[in-house]
Formats: C-alpha cells, sequence, structure tokens
C-alpha cells in the first residue's frame, strides 16, 4: 500500500480492491448510534438521529446521538486538562499527534470507506482526503518545531532585563466541522489547536459522524490523555451549545452565514474571544483569448465537477473573453456530458452524489431558472439512480450580475460569462462578497501579472490543467479566505495557521 494519492493523482488496483472490500463491510455493518467519546470515555446520551447513504437514499449510513447536553462536561474535562497539556513541551505533543497522524495513515482505507458512505466521496478524494488529514497534522506540528514552540528573543535596553515574546495557547478551543471534508478539516483545526497547546472539544458534522469518530478514535489510541481531546456529537443545537459554552476559542469551517454569526457571538461577552473561521466561495476562473483552451476547459470541468461542486474551492463561475467563449462552451459541456456520475463503490465513477435531499431542490431550482434566464449547455437534469445524484452542468448567457453567478450553490453548476477583456473579467471575478479560490488561464505574461495583483481571492492558480480553483495540499498551498471567505486573511495548510490557536505574552524578567 505504498502508493500515496493527492487531490491530483490516480488511484492503483491495490487500493481500488481494498476500499471495495471496506466500503462493502461497512455498508453492511449494523450502525448502532454512535457514542459520544468525552473524557476518553463513551458517553450515550441524548436524542439519536440518522444520517443516510447519499448514494442510496433507503438506507441509513450512520447514527448518533444530538450532543446539546454533553457540551458542558467535555468542556469541563477540556478546562480541567488544559494546565497540564499547555505545560507539556511542544516536543512532546507532538509526538502524540504524530502518532495518531501514523495511525490514521495505517487506517486510511477504512477511513475513507466509512466517509465515502456518509457524503458520497468517490475513492480517489477520500483516500487522499485521509492522506491530507495525516498531512495537516505533521504540518502543524512542524511549524511549533520549526519556530522553536514560538518563542522569540526580543532586544534589551539594559543588560539585566531580558525581553521575550512568547506565544501561549489561549486555553479550550470548541471545533466545529464542516460536512465536505469530515476528516481532513477536523483534523487540521483539531490538531493545530491541539500542537499549539490548546485543549479542544470536536463537534463534527451531523452529515458525518463515523468520519468524527474515526479521528477522535485515532487521538485517543495514540495516548491524548484524557480530557484534552473530546468528541460531541449533533447538528446546529450541538454546535451553538459549543459556542456558548465556556470555550476560549472556536475554530469553524462551514457556511459563511454560521461562521459570521459565530464571529459575533464570541466578540460578545466580557471580552471578544476568537473565531477562526474558513467561509464559503463562488469560485472564478478567467479564460482570456491568450488561453491555452485543452488546458482551460480540462482544469475548469476538473474544478467545477470534481466531488459534485461541493468542494469550498470548487469552480463554479468561467469568465470567458468573448473570442474564446463559445468555443470554450462546447467543450466544457462536452467534458460536462462525459463526466462519469456514481456510487464511490463504482470504480469509473468520478463523481458521487450530493449530500442531501436540500442539495437536490436547490439542484432543481438552479436549473429552472438557468433554462428561462440562460443556455443550459450540458446537464441540468436529475440523474436519480436510487441517490442523490445530478448531472454537471453548464450554463451560458445568463443576464449580468445573475443570482446564479453570485450566490454559492455548492452543487456541480458551472455558469460561462462572456467578457471582452481582462479588465472586465477581473470585476466581474472580484463583484462577489466571497474571496476564497481564482485560477486563470492565460500565456500572455503581461495578464498574469495583473491577475496576480488585482485579483481578490485568497488562492489563486495560474495555467492549473489539475485543477483551475482546486487541489491545495497542506506546506505546498496555504488556504487563506479573504473577504466572506474568512476571518482572519490566514489561511489553514499554511504557515500563518497555527499561531493563530496562540496570543502573544511579552515577558520582561530582570536579573538581580
Ligand atoms: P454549515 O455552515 O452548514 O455547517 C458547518 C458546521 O456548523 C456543521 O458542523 C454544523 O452542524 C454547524 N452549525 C450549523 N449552524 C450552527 C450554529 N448556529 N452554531 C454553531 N454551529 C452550527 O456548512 P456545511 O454545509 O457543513 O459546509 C459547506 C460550507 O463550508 C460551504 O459554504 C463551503 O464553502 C464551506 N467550506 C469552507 C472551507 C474553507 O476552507 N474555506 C472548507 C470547507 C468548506
Amino acid at each position: 500500500m505504498a502508493t500515496r494519492l493527492t487531490y491530483t493523482t490516480g488511484t492503483s488496483a491495490e487500493v481500488d480492491e481494498a476500499f471495495e472490500q471496506e466500503l462493502a463491510a461497512v455498508r453492511a455493518s449494523a450502525a448502532e448510534p454512535l457514542p459520544h467519546l468525552v473524557g476518553g470515555e463513551e458517553v450515550v446520551n441524548g436524542e439519536p438521529f440518522e444520517r443516510e447513504d447519499p448514494s442510496r437514499r433507503e438506507h441509513v449510513a450512520s447514527r448518533a446521538r444530538e450532543g446539546a447536553g454533553v457540551v458542558a462536561d467535555a468542556l469541563a474535562r477540556a478546562r480541567d486538562a488544559a494546565p497540564a497539556w499547555r505545560r507539556l513541551p511542544y516536543e512532546e505533543r507532538a509526538l502524540l499527534l504524530r502518532r495518531a497522524a501514523r495511525l490514521m495513515a495505517e487506517r486510511r482505507i477504512e477511513i475513507a470507506a466509512a466517509m465515502s458512505m456518509e457524503i458520497g466521496k468517490v475513492r480517489t478524494e477520500a483516500v487522499a482526503e485521509v492522506e491530507e488529514a495525516v498531512d495537516l497534522i505533521a504540518t502543524y506540528c512542524s511549524l511549533m518545531e520549526q519556530n522553536g514552540g514560538y518563542v522569540h528573543e526580543l532586544g534589551r535596553l539594559v543588560p539585566e532585563e531580558r525581553n521575550r515574546s512568547v506565544l501561549r495557547p489561549y486555553g479550550v478551543f470548541g471545533v466545529i466541522g464542516p460536512f465536505n471534508f469530515p476528516v481532513a478539516l477536523a483534523a487540521g483545526m483539531s490538531s493545530a489547536a491541539l500542537a499549539a497547546g490548546n485543549t479542544v472539544v470536536l463537534k463534527p458534522s451531523e452529515e458525518a459522524p463515523r468520519s468524527g469518530d474515526a479521528l477522535a478514535r485515532a487521538y485517543l489510541d495514540a495516548g491524548i490523555p484524557e480530557g484534552v481531546f473530546s468528541l460531541v456529537h449533533g447538528g446546529p443545537a450541538t454546535g451553538a451549545a459549543l459556542a456558548d459554552g465556556d470555550v476560549d476559542g472556536i475554530a469553524f469551517t462551514g457556511s459563511a452565514e454560521v461562521g459570521r454569526a459565530l464571529g459575533r457571538k464570541l466578540a460578545d461577552g466580557p471580552y471578544p474571544r476568537p473565531v477562526l473561521a474558513e467561509m464559503g466561495g463562488k469560485n472564478p476562473a478567467i479564460v482570456t483569448a491568450a488561453a491555452d483552451l485543452d488546458k482551460a476547459a480540462e482544469g475548469i470541468a476538473r474544478a467545477a465537477f470534481g466531488f459534485s461542486g461541493q468542494k469550498c474551492s470548487a469552480c463554479s463561475r468561467a469568465i470567458v473573453a468573448t473570442e474564446v467563449h463559445d468555443e470554450l462552451v462546447l467543450r466544457l459541456a462536452r467534458l460536462a456530458a462525459e463526466y462519469r456520475v456514481g456510487d464511490p463503490g463504482d470504480r469509473e465513477a468520478q463523481t458521487g452524489p450530493v449530500a442531501n435531499a436540500g442539495s437536490v431542490e436547490r439542484f432543481e431550482r438552479a436549473a429552472a431558472e438557468a433554462r428561462r434566464d440562460g443556455e443550459v449547455a450540458a446537464g441540468g437534469l436529475l440523474l436519480d439512480a436510487g441517490g442523490h445524484f445530478v448531472a454537471p452542468t453548464v450554463v451560458a448567457g445568463l443576464p449580468p450580475g445573475h443570482r446564479l453567478t453570485r450566490d454559492e450553490l455548492f452543487l456541480p453548476f458551472l455558469t460561462v460569462t462572456r467578457v471582452r477583456d481582462l479588465g472586465e473579467a477581473l470585476a466581474e471575478a472580484n463583484a462577489v462578497p466571497y474571496g476564497l479560490t481564482a485560477g486563470i488561464f492565460s500565456e500572455d505574461e503581461g495578464e498574469l501579472e495583473r491577475f496576480l495583483d488585482e485579483i481578490e481571492a485568497g488562492v489563486v492558480y495560474v495555467n492549473r490543467r489539475a485543477g483551475a480553483t482546486t487541489g491545495a495540499w497542506p506546506g505546498i498551498q496555504s488556504f487563506p479566505g479573504w473577504k466572506a471567505s474568512g476571518l482572519s486573511g490566514k489561511g489553514g495548510l499554511g504557515p500563518y495557521y497555527v499561531q493563530q490557536f496562540m496570543r502573544e505574552q511579552s515577558r520582561t524578567v530582570v536579573s538581580s
């Protein structure tokens, strides 16, 4: 099992076979409600809820329990465990976290299969996501080590004064995860908090409780001490209970609406507390008259239809110079029609279903608007087949500023907007409140320079066939959200993330 998968590599026969066995096994396993994991113990408490298998609507993928009633106890355990954990040298914290990462790497196919069942991610994306989780943990541990635990010697005005800047953990972090990267982002946010010396209570997405459970068990099996990490299942009510509880900060990944509300909530109270929020996107790819259209069409199709448009980095808008517009629409329509949608158990499937019935309704509404106001070049149809399957869709000819070119739909739904020149393209690209990822296809150096200078997005890609706006990897790219896509302007995956889980203390010590 030596082959390593990332979002831009393929799979192997060995991985395929192992994945299919694990998927069949996890689908056949009885889904008793998963317990919460609090202070190292299983806690059975709260109303059970079900998560359906989005590829097979009549099957239950997971059961868990609403944890709002458990949150206070988990936070109290985290509070008790905080002093010993922060005093543990960062090297020892990293040792335990790396052990958890190794366990996840060993269990990667099993974890990927459970995740695929819960959220319909195909194997290439699911196995790569577990690999990403492993690398995220390693990246944040390495950052602590490379920066000597973030202790900086400062200057001296008099010889007997020693001055240092020390970054210190806030204390207890609540971590709230999204459905779409339920392993990698829960692992990324929680491991950064832990590496920095905070204790953590994680609430995974209610769409992916098994994924959260798999991460939690890796931490606990690695020997993370009791109370330092707890897992509480549930939906928005449990997330709200966590944010209302005794936390020193929240790390959140999800929609802009919820992230901004959390930011406001933690700004209130006796003093403001940090909310590290990574939020949505409406990510554009600009294609100029000087583009290589092969690269552009392939890069945009991959970014628009991979994981059925449900990556925060997914490309949902192509903004195309009029000279190449019609040809690119034709090519994108062809690629969309060829894109294979199916059950994650199907080796040929390039993408799976969308998350749930709400996503299907959103798709039907968007397709109806597209038929009314524009030209549907491909897709626009439900594929059903027993699950939440929808056809990769390309829509051109919408009026300027149309809702479908502004709102995050989180679907395999690409709009193509015709523009006269790069100036108009940049204005259109920047016309949304979001600023997460963006791409350009052009062979003209001057155009590329202007794009890099003027585009309002935290993660940008130039001429990327492997994904016009997608496919960031820990330590290789950073993942900052600008504007409504993030609260801090610094990104997960990158060199400025882990510091955000700490506050600075300036220490002046006078020797006698
Ligand atoms: P969501 O906002 O619906 O839910 C995210 C999490 O917040 C879930 O665990 C949910 O239970 C919880 N939650 C919901 N309401 C809450 C409340 N009032 N208080 C506390 N917690 C609450 O998002 P989602 O549908 O799970 O994920 C998709 C969204 O996430 C998209 O907008 C996507 O762009 C974004 N996303 C962003 C990034 C990034 O790095 N910028 C990465 C992945 C996903």
